[in-house]
């Protein structure tokens, strides 16, 4: 096994460095002391979103970045994603550019539809759920490609089935589907389905989100990785991580705390020998992120969280 994994080949010639920032819930205040810390660390990888609220801090702290020279636009990757209310094909162009504005930069490297949901125009949360149209919405994003506004596309929180179906359509391929994935949720369906189709899997909530209070995460706790950690002498978290990038994939963890931000990029110059990481797939399987908000009765909706994931739950 390389102990190395930097970064993953994409389809599109680019490469993905393998461990990127999280930025979700990630507070006012201190997002931006974050991405400063994790660049500083060696981190060339930030994961954002629009509805994470928090792009214009970061752009700061980018901004601090390349005036000090700590790093140049060129050797960063920087991901945002679409939400939900701004799938109209006139509102996605319009986004991306408010999304580019607060985090004052000319391009991102990959732009992502955030979930496979869409919400009316100008309302917040998923109270007011109409009927996707991902065709339409994709092609708005493939403009955004040709006018140079993004450099990748992707998906995210996309079924086998309907990561097939934009693939039957996209002009430009998705390169990237974003889905929760750790050790407790190892994905082996989508992966393979990925892997086949020259998708590139990245790793939410690669900890098993512990921070989240209605998630009830205890993926640091299992007693197969605190055993697998206890032996290589890493912690939980950097097994957690390190099994990752060992199994193909990017990994997204999101800290605010200097030391964890350091802590989780100590995954490269070692390993999980063969015989531990076979042990890890014997760790039982539960999806954290279900997905309930998205199920209601509203038309566009979708009835049940078994079609939200084409029944891969
Ligand atoms: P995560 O990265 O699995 O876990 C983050 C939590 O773990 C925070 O509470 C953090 O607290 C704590 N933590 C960080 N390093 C640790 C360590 N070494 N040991 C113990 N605890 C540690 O969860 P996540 O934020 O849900 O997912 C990561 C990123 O994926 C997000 O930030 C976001 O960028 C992305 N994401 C995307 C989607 C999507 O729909 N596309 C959904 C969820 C997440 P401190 O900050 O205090 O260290």
């Amino acid at each position: 096994m390389a102990t190395g994994i930097h970064f993953f080949d994409l389809k599109n010639n680019t490469r993905i460095p393998s461990v990127g920032l999280g930025t979700w819930q990630s507070e006012p205040g201190l997002v931006g002391q974050a991405v400063y810390a994790a660049v500083k660390v060696g981190y060339r990888h930030i994961d954002c979103a629009q509805i994470y609220g928090n792009e214009k801090e970061i752009g700061v702290a980018l901004k601090k970045l390349f005036d000090e020279g700590v790093v140049q636009r060129d050797d960063l990757w920087i991901t945002s994603k679409l939400w939900c209310n701004n799938h109209a094909p006139e509102d996605v162009p319009v986004s991306l550019g408010n999304t580019l504005k607060d985090l004052q930069l000319d391009y991102l490297n990959l732009y992502l539809i955030h979930w496979p949901a869409r919400t009316k125009k100008g309302t917040s949360g998923f109270g007011n759920m109409i009927p996707t149209d991902i065709p339409a919405t994709w092609k708005a994003m493939e403009a955004c490609h040709d006018n140079g506004m993004t450099r990748g596309l992707g998906v995210s929180n996309f079924s086998s089935k309907k990561l097939g179906d934009l693939l039957k359509v996209a002009r430009i391929p998705p390169i990237v589907n974003q889905v929760e994935c750790h050790p407790s949720w190892q994905q082996t369906k989508l992966r393979e389905f990925c892997k086949s189709n020259g998708v590139h899997l990245s790793g939410y909530s690669p900890l098993g989100s512990p921070g989240t209070k209605w998630l009830k995460s205890n993926v640091l706790q299992h007693p197969i990785l605190t055993s697998v950690a206890e032996k290589v002498g890493k912690t939980p978290a950097q097994v957690a991580l390190r099994w990752g990038l060992q199994m193909g994939h990017s990994v997204l963890p999101k800290s605010t705390n200097e030391a964890r931000i350091k802590e989780n990029f100590d995954v490269f110059d070692w390993s999980i020998p063969d015989d531990l990481f076979a042990e890890m797939s014997k760790i039982e399987q539960a999806r954290l992120v279900r997905g309930e908000f998205l199920v209601n009765d509203s038309s566009g909706a979708y009835k049940s969280v078994e079609e939200l994931w084409d029944g891969e739950i």
